[in-house]
């Protein structure tokens, strides 16, 4: 097993690094013999400001069902787990705010794209019927 340098100079196992690969932003490169680059990764896990710009007209804040946080108090979620589809992109991608980041999967919802629409569907003992539900609590008009 091979070594992996990180981001500020340390050394670690390549088992390590791999272990952490579902959290961390890792650019693969190969070195030759003499160094020079032979091969890279191309794969980039964070949202461009571009990306988080068209996801605050489309979104207008967290996407989470009744939410109303404000864009400046959102992330970018990859809806789809990076780690599966190593792209990062705003039809993979909504705002959510922290909470609803970080605590949506132990509240048991799901997210879905729905042309081109982030919706989130429910755990079952909330609804038993599954219907994906759009954010309304952005739209002065409710619908
Ligand atoms: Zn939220």
């Amino acid at each position: 097993m091979g070594q992996v340098r990180t981001g500020h100079g340390a050394y670690v196992s390549t088992e390590l690094a791999l272990s952490l690969f579902g959290d961390a932003r890792i650019m693969p490169v190969v070195l030759g013999r003499v160094r020079e680059i032979t091969a890279y990764g191309t794969s980039h896990r964070i949202f461009t400001e571009g990306h988080r710009l068209a996801m605050i007209a489309r979104d207008q804040g967290c996407s989470f069902p009744g939410c109303t946080a404000a864009p400046a108090m959102c992330q970018a979620h990859h809806v789809t787990d990076f780690s599966l589809t190593r792209r990062t992109s705003i039809d993979d991608g909504t705002l959510v705010c922290g909470v609803h980041h970080r605590e949506h999967p132990n509240l048991g919802w799901i997210c879905k794209m729905i042309n081109g629409i982030p919706h989130w569907t429910a755990p079952p003992w909330i609804d038993p019927g599954q219907a994906p539900r759009r954010n309304r609590a952005h739209d002065p008009l409710g619908d």
